[in-house]
């Protein structure tokens, strides 16, 4: 049994505790939600009065909040100034390269081992315990940083040093809004051209046009039973996540120097399609802005 600290029971949080929770660790529970930390508690985890309650004992601390500015905050007032010594800190949000950096440096400074691992995987993952994780962290720490994330995991990566794993999160979720918008320009333009939609899936899907955005989530209904596109594009990957994903994107590539005039592309689309009230819809439904019928969408 380890002795975990988990912050930030939100949609992905909350199931993620839970798994460590039915796996036989004994978790601290802490978000500055009370219902949260009511729900974590009905899962098996304890609930702490704040985030210092919760990592004062811990072994290992787990992280799974908004963004890149509430893990600096969270680190340098809470977890760093009152985190049991050899403690293991993972923090497991969507961030920015920067903040994920310079929080592992904090803590490497404070004798401690830290992590960066964000997930793929939504919500049903999260709470099935079949998430994929990208880790950066030291080669000599990627032992401590699997077993502390199995629980939750179907498949753990080691990415690289400190940074690393959101790095290779936000290349990933990069290649995944291009071609989304990719694949639903085709269906726009099939249709256009008198092709059936039907018709071009199964074509397409056993071509060259292949991709996870074509087979695994289709924006057309009733080509892939598990698709958002069956459930009227409710649940899956919000378009608003999709498009924070591709701001990091960009953002790192301003600062680095790389060239992405398609990740650009693909971030103005889904700040449009969120502009106009869609954000909450999963980022397939972006189809129907290509369609020109958002009338179609509810
Ligand atoms: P969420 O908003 O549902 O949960 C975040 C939780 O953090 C909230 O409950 C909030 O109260 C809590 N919180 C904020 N500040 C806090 C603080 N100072 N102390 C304690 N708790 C605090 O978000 P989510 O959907 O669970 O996503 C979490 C992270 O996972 C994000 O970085 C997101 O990009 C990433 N992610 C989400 C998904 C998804 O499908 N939802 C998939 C992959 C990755």
């Amino acid at each position: 049994m380890t002795r975990i600290a988990f912050i930030g029971l939100g949609n992905m949080g909350g199931g993620m505790a839970a798994n460590q929770a039915k796996a036989g660790h004994q978790v601290r529970a802490f978000d500055l939600s009370p219902d949260a930390i009511q729900r974590a508690v009905s899962a098996g985890c304890i609930a702490a009065a704040s985030v210092r309650d919760a990592v004062m004992d811990a072994q290992v601390v787990l992280t799974m909040l908004p963004a890149g500015q509430h893990v600096r905050s969270v680190y340098e007032t809470d977890i760093l100034p009152h985190v049991a010594k050899g403690a293991l800190l993972v923090d497991c949000s969507t961030i920015d390269v920067d903040s994920a950096r310079a929080v592992a440096a904090m803590a490497v400074a404070a004798g401690l081992r830290a992590a960066d691992a964000p997930v793929s995987g939504g919500t049903a993952a999260a709470d099935a315990g079949t998430l994929a994780f990208m880790a950066g962290c030291e080669e000599a720490d990627f032992t401590a940083v699997e077993a502390a994330l199995a629980p939750m995991a179907r498949v753990i990566i080691h990415a690289g040093k400190a940074g690393s794993g959101q790095a290779a999160k936000i290349c990933n979720n990069m290649v995944l809004g291009i071609s989304m918008l990719g694949v639903c320009e085709a269906f726009a333009l099939a249709e256009k051209l008198g092709l059936e939609a039907d018709r071009f899936f199964e074509i397409a899907s056993k071509s060259s046009g292949q991709c996870w955005s074509l087979t695994s989530y289709s924006p057309i209904p009733g080509q892939v039973p598990t698709a958002p596109s069956n459930r009227g594009y409710e649940g899956g990957f919000a378009t608003g996540m999709m498009l924070k994903d591709l701001k990091l994107a960009q953002e790192a590539a301003a600062k680095s120097g790389a060239t992405t005039p398609m990740g650009a592309q693909a971030e103005a689309m889904y700040a449009l399609f969120s502009g106009l009230g869609y954000g909450t819809k999963d980022f397939s439904a972006v189809l129907h802005l290509m369609r020109g019928q958002l009338n179609e969408l509810a």
